[in-house]
């Protein structure tokens, strides 16, 4: 492959929108103390579906967005674009709330997949809103097969057109990777240009009053919902903590939620790639592997291709290596070309990364601290139930409880990880763990026993990491 990347901490999503959209004059941070009815802290989706929310409910309602960067510009402006269900989260739903409560919970993140699609048809939003089933695809030997518990829990509760097993050929015939030895196909699942999406949610948000500060870190917010920032603060009826990784620096939730990281590289317009594969479909793809590779094309005849192998983050704190890390691009690169080896010599135009906020049990979690509310641990699937999110985080904002606010990613259980160093160290040795394990597997090699042992911890320990 041809050098001359671009890579960066935002990524070519939000490149192509701004191209599309036209440049952001950012808002103006926080100067001086303020009210508002509720103030949202953080402006990726969650945030904002939240505030599009509070105003579907109560259009006069004075909310106020407190934004440390640019919103739009975390990984909800960079993220792989996968919009999905909770479906595959079927058993651990199960386990915690029984087969009818889980059926809830699923329900209502298809309503979310939909309502999206819904939202930018509405609102004249082209954030490239594509309906088209996933395909969750064995590459090894090791990973057929894998998909067989999805289907029989989808079929015990009386859902079993949620997926559905592809052979090999089929595989292939969405696709056509020598890799693919089969898989299934989750029915219900979208992709989207994410910061098209991102960015047209902040306009629309603006357009209908709710006010934005940009460049306005909240560095203190308390339980009576006063949130204070280096400019001023705000004081407000209720609060939504909406900060994604970042809650894991917040007295209360730092033990909530692990912080890992994910990256992305973008080929150079390859339509007749696309055309020689059969991938015209606008399929996304993802494998069986635990660190899991993600792929998909782009409007443009592109492959965007992922994994979610970075490295892990110490607590909350930002680091560069979650965002812009040369080491795993390459390996990402490598994955690519092994994927598709017509890639080779074509070019790899972009590569960005950005942290994940992995929760204990893989399913996010909302819930309430006097007056504020809060919402993380998407643990790398927050696409489709951040809208969810806005839901739920909406109503209890204000009060409102009803059968939203009552699913059972409400007040879970609390489930906590140990606190650093244990965590980030434990964390990494694990993840080494498991990127050995997943390239013994690629490479038809036995594991050694103490590599199984220590891969197998977090099912042990019951911990689902992100797969
Ligand atoms: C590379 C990558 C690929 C991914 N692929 C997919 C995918 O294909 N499908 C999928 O469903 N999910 C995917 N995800 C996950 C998805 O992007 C997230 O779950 C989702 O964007 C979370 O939205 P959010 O609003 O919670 O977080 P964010 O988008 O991170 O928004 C939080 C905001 O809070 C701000 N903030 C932080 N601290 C403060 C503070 N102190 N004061 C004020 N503001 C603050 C941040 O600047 C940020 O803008 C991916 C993530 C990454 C990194």
């Amino acid at each position: 492959m041809v050098s001359g990347m671009r890579h960066t901490r935002t990524g070519w999503w939000l490149e192509e929108a701004v191209l599309a959209l036209g440049p952001i004059a950012p808002t103006r941070p926080l100067e001086g103390d303020t009210t508002a009815d509720v103030v949202i802290v953080g402006g990726g989706y969650l945030g904002m579906w939240t505030a599009w929310q509070l105003k579907e409910l109560e259009p006069n309602l004075d909310v106020l967005i407190l934004e440390a960067g640019l919103c739009g510009h975390g990984p909800s402006g960079r993220n792989g674009g996968f919009v999905s269900t909770l479906w595959d989260d079927l058993p651990k739903l199960r386990e915690r709330a029984g087969d009818a409560g889980a059926i809830e919970v699923c329900r209502a993140s298809e309503r979310a997949l939909h309502g999206i699609g819904a939202w930018c048809e509405q609102n004249n939003v082209d954030a490239w809103y594509t309906v088209a089933p996933r395909l969750d695809v064995a590459t090894t030997p090791a990973q057929v097969g894998l998909w067989e518990h999805d289907i029989a829990e989808c079929a015990e509760v009386g859902s079993p057109e949620e997926i559905v097993a592809v052979d090999s050929a089929a595989a292939r015939a969405i696709c056509d990777s020598p890799l693919f030895l089969g898989g299934a196909l989750w029915q219900k699942s979208a992709s989207i240009q994410p910061a098209r999406l991102a960015l047209g949610l902040r306009a629309r948000l603006l357009e209908r009053g709710v006010r934005i500060h940009e460049h306005a870190r909240v560095t203190k917010l308390s339980r009576e919902a006063v949130a204070t920032t280096d400019g001023g603060t705000v004081r407000a009826r209720a609060a939504v903590f909406a900060v994604n990784s970042a809650a894991a620096a917040f007295p209360g939730h730092r033990l909530s939620l692990a912080v890992a990281s994910s990256h992305i590289v973008l080929t150079e317009p390859v339509p007749d790639v696309l055309d020689e594969l059969g991938w015209t479909g606008g399929e996304s793809i993802a494998d069986g592997r635990t660190m899991l590779h993600y792929l998909r094309t782009t409007r443009d005849g592109r492959i965007a291709f992922g994994w979610g192998g970075g490295r892990m983050g110490v607590g909350g704190r930002a680091s560069g290596r979650l965002e812009v890390d040369p080491g795993v691009v390459a390996k990402i690169r490598e994955s690519l070309v092994r994927f598709f080896p017509q890639l080779r010599g074509r070019e790899v135009t972009h590569a960005w990364g950005g942290p994940i906020d992995v929760s204990p049990t893989h399913l996010p979690i909302f819930g309430s601290r006097d007056a504020v509310h809060h919402g993380y641990g998407f643990t790398g699937n927050g696409v489709g139930p951040s809208y969810l999110g806005g839901e739920i985080l909406a109503r209890l904002a204000l009060d409102r409880r009803d059968e939203t606010t009552r699913l059972a990613l409400v007040d879970p259980p609390r489930k906590l990880f140990p606190p650093e160093p244990i965590r980030y160290v434990g964390g990494s040795v694990i993840r080494q763990a498991l990127v050995r394990k997943d390239a013994a597997e690629d490479a038809g090699r036995g594991l050694d026993p103490l590599t199984a042992l220590v891969a197998s911890l977090p099912r042990r320990l019951g911990l689902r990491l992100p797969r």
